[in-house]
Parts: structure tokens; C-alpha cells; sequence
């Protein structure tokens, strides 16, 4: 069925058409463009929407100062909700927010901007986990195994809730100096660390030898394998942010963390719960794990930590601060030992 559709103005039925324009307003006292859909009537000029059909134009300045803020968009908050059985009501709640404020936000209202933070936040798995388990009156006990049961689910695929996790975790991912100009790469990530614990390897040996792999790779290629950033600390570099990732590796079933004694001190022992997806690599970048594998293998973490301490740029960086893989070049412990 055709719609009949007359303009107000003059009543002709005969020439109304759909028309986009951009437009300015202000929103929050921004200047936002977008393009306005409006029907116009070539008789009279007249330009008009139809209530309760059309669009309010208003939602696609919002969609625009959305994407312009990286605010969420109405159905990437929906998605998320359904993902976990969560009810708009229940999600509110959850969140310690007005009843209808979800249903609004989801029917194209602007966010609040503390709003958006809070439903980011509740978005990464672990955190919502946490929010369902301390929730208190927001659902009955049958309905919270149900959403527990769907976060379980989507927490055992791999690497989606860790992609999750580093995006809110990391606002830059940028590909610069201090990531071997590489973006962090969560799967090779991953993959280092598991080939690495694959016969347990102490924390503070494991830092060390993802900092040597990355490094020696960016002294071969200038380019890293992972795009990791590494932190100086007291007993060497470090992965920045590993207290992160580690826990969350542990937590994703992919590392076991056995607490060892030893006789001046106790560490943490990591070994792989599964083995690595080595088809992630290079053969370039495989050689250098393997290299820096052999090189350090009977290598304790305290000889390991001293060794770094000796790095160019271990040296050169205040402590807490990025390593710049500049330094890469001047690297002693792997030199003259590439042909493994
Ligand atoms: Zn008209």
C-alpha cells in the first residue's frame, strides 16, 4: 500500500519528496553537522516530517556527536544488554541508575556522559561479573545464575573479552616508538606468554623474556611482535600493565599461577594450561622466540633481572617509564648468539 502523504501547508498530493540537507546545531554547546531527512513539497516549498513515521532528526545529530565523543550508540548498548539476558529495568538497577534511564538511552536520548563511563565499565566481562555477583534486589536467584552462566559463556571465548579488556584498559593503542611500531596485538600477546610457561616459568623470567623477544626483534626487523610496551622497574623491564593481564589469563583458563618458595623469597610460577597457537607467527618472529627461549633456558630470574639492568635501556629510562625500543640496538644479552 502507498502511502497518500499531502503537504501541510498547501495540501498537494502530488509533489512531496524525501530531501537530505546538512544542518548545524548546537548540542551541549558544540557546533555538530549532520545531514537532515526531511520531506519537501515542490508546489509550496514547504518542508515537514510525519510525526509517529519519520525520524527526529534530532537522533542523527546525537548518532553524530556520539561517534564525535565515542560516546555509545543506542544499539551497542541494546547488544549488550540481550548478550547477557539483562533487562533494561535490571540494567539500570545494576548500575545504580533511574528505572527508565537504559529504555531512554536505547530509544536515542543523549547519554550522560558519567552514564556512558559507568555502562563501558560494566561492559568488560570481569567487571560485570563482579557488579551480578554484589547485586543486591536487582534480580531473583534463578535469573542471576541465568546471567552469570551467559557472562561464563562469553568469557570462555579467548580472546574477546581481553580484546575487551585491553580497549577499555589502554586509551592509546598507538604504534609508535614505545610499541616497536606495532599496535599491541592481544593474540601474539597471548601466544608469547603461552609458549613461554609452557614448562612454568617464574613472573619476573617471563617479563624478561617477552621484553628480549620483542626488543630483539625490533633490532633484526624494526618492527616488534607484540606492540607491547615495556615499563622500567625495579627488577627489570616489564610489560606495562602485566598485573593486568597476567591475573586475566589465569582467570581465562589459559595460565596457572602456583605460588613457589624459594629460599630468599617467594614468586609467582606460570605454566600454559594449553599450548600455543604458533600459526600466529611469523617464521621471522617464531625464530626469535625460539632464539630467546634457548638462549635464556637455564637462566634463573635473578641472573636474567641483573642482566637487564645492564641494557642500554634499562639504564637510560627513569624508573616507571616507557622503554623506548630505540634502545633495541644496543642490546647485550642476545648479541652475537642470533644463530641458534
Ligand atoms: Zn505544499
Amino acid at each position: 500500500m502507498v502511502m497518500e502523504i499531502s503537504c501541510p501547508a498547501c495540501e498537494s498530493r502530488k509533489e512531496i519528496s524525501s530531501i537530505s540537507q546538512e544542518r548545524e546545531i548546537s548540542i551541549r554547546n558544540e557546533r555538530v553537522r549532520f545531514l537532515e531527512e526531511v520531506r519537501k513539497c515542490s508546489k509550496c516549498g514547504e518542508e515537514f516530517l510525519i510525526p509517529g513515521i519519520d525520524r527526529d532528526p534530532i537522533e542523527d545529530a546525537f548518532r553524530v556527536y556520539r561517534s564525535m565523543h565515542g560516546l555509545l550508540q543506542p544499539e551497542e548498548i541494546r547488544e549488550f544488554r540481550k548478550k547477557y539476558n539483562i533487562t533494561q529495568g535490571e540494567l539500570a538497577k545494576l548500575l545504580g541508575l533511574g528505572g527508565a534511564t537504559i529504555s531512554r538511552y536505547e530509544n536515542g536520548k543523549l547519554q550522560d556522559e558519567t552514564h556512558d563511563t559507568l555502562l563501558k565499565m560494566s561492559m568488560n566481562c570481569e567487571n560485570l561479573r563482579k557488579l551480578v555477583l554484589n547485586s543486591k534486589d536487582v534480580f531473583s536467584d534463578r535469573k542471576r545464575a541465568l546471567v552469570l552462566q551467559a557472562i561464563n559463556d562469553n568469557t570462555g571465548q579467548m580472546a574477546d573479552c581481553l580484546r575487551e579488556f585491553i580497549t577499555l584498559n589502554l586509551e592509546e593503542n598507538i604504534p609508535d616508538e614505545y610499541r616497536g611500531f606495532k599496535k599491541f596485538d592481544i593474540v601474539k600477546f597471548t601466544n608469547a606468554v603461552l609458549y613461554f610457561c609452557k614448562e612454568g616459568i617464574v613472573k619476573t623470567k617471563l617479563n624478561k623474556l617477552m621484553f628480549y623477544a620483542d626488543f630483539q626483534h625490533f633490532k633484526d626487523n624494526i618492527i616488534s611482535i607484540t606492540g607491547t610496551q615495556y615499563a622500567r622497574i625495579p627488577f627489570g623491564p616489564a610489560p606495562n600493565n602485566y598485573d593486568l593481564y597476567y591475573p586475566t589469563l589465569n582467570r581465562q583458563g589459559l595460565v596457572a599461577i602456583e605460588e613457589i618458595e624459594f629460599p630468599e623469597y617467594s614468586g609467582d610460577k606460570y605454566i600454559s594450561k594449553q599450548d600455543p597457537d604458533l600459526g600466529v607467527f611469523s617464521d621471522g618472529e617464531l625464530r626469535v622466540l625460539a632464539t630467546i627461549k634457548a638462549r635464556f633456558k637455564d637462566a634463573t630470574a635473578t641472573e636474567m633481572s641483573a642482566l637487564s639492568h645492564e641494557e642500554e635501556g634499562y639504564k637510560h629510562t627513569d624508573t616507571g617509564k616507557i622503554i623506548s625500543y630505540q634502545y633495541a640496538k644496543d642490546l647485550i644479552a642476545v648479541r652475537n648468539e642470533a644463530a641458534i
